[in-house]
């Protein structure tokens, strides 16, 4: 994600990694849904997200574009996110009693709030975002047990290079001046990384790295 504001702006100004302890625990939220409303178009999903709905909910990709998801452009990239509807643009999974129906496969943007990630030097650290959460009561948690995700050490490397390869994907987009070679590879993208199934008995990372390698020989010849 690409930030013009301050980290002071945005943040307690710390960042952490993923043994810091931070004061991200909402204490399961109770009663409030903040975070899962208004979010417009800005919860995007990576191949991971949407892989771990595709398997948790047994639906195919396309089936979940045509009901939760949506492809949006962000920064140039065509990317999914998650779909808010109604009056108060709540997410297709949150219940009527206000809780995410999909807990245990929420995407990592869900896992992480009111963390965000800043990207710098061709790594991230965690931070805390401090206009975005309206409780005030949070109690301090090891950022890796708030984030509740497996391999967390293999799960971070891949959130570093996705973000990183989308942009490289990026820089070619905003430079091509041929339509053709931006359609070709934003297709590329969400055929490649979001479509085209990933075996549920093979690591998902191995399969995952095998196309962003394809990626980058694409990105080269760009
Ligand atoms: S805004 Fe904070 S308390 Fe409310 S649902 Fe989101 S993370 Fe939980
Ligand atoms: S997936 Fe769950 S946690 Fe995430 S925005 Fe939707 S309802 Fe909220």
């Amino acid at each position: 994600m690409r930030r013009e504001q301050t980290l002071e702006e945005i943040s307690d100004g710390k960042l952490y990694d993923s043994n810091d302890m931070a004061k991200a625990d909402c204490h399961d939220c109770e009663g409030c849904c903040d975070c899962c409303q208004g979010m417009g178009d800005s919860v995007i999903l990576d191949p991971y997200d949407v892989h771990r709905l595709s398997v948790g909910l047994k639906k195919p990709v396309e089936q979940l574009l045509q009901e939760c998801l949506e492809l949006g452009v962000s920064d140039g990239n065509i990317l999914p996110h998650l779909r808010m509807t109604g009056e108060k643009e709540q997410c297709v999974f949150l219940n009527k009693e206000g809780r995410c129906s999909i807990h245990a496969v929420r995407p990592g943007f869900c896992r992480l709030f009111p963390l965000g990630r800043l990207y710098e030097d061709g790594g991230f650290k965690y931070i805390l975002q401090i206009h975005e959460c309206p409780k005030t009561n949070r109690s301090k948690i090891k950022v890796k047990k708030w984030v509740d995700t497996p391999d967390l050490k293999k799960y971070e490397k891949f959130v570093n290079d996705w973000h990183y390869f989308l942009l490289d994907v990026q820089e070619v987009l905003y430079n091509a001046e041929d339509s053709d070679l931006i359609r070709n590879l934003n297709l590329f993208v969400v055929n490649r990384f979001y479509l085209k199934p990933y075996d549920q008995n093979q690591d998902f990372y191995i399969q995952f790295y095998e196309r962003l390698k394809e990626g980058k020989e694409l990105l080269a010849l760009a």
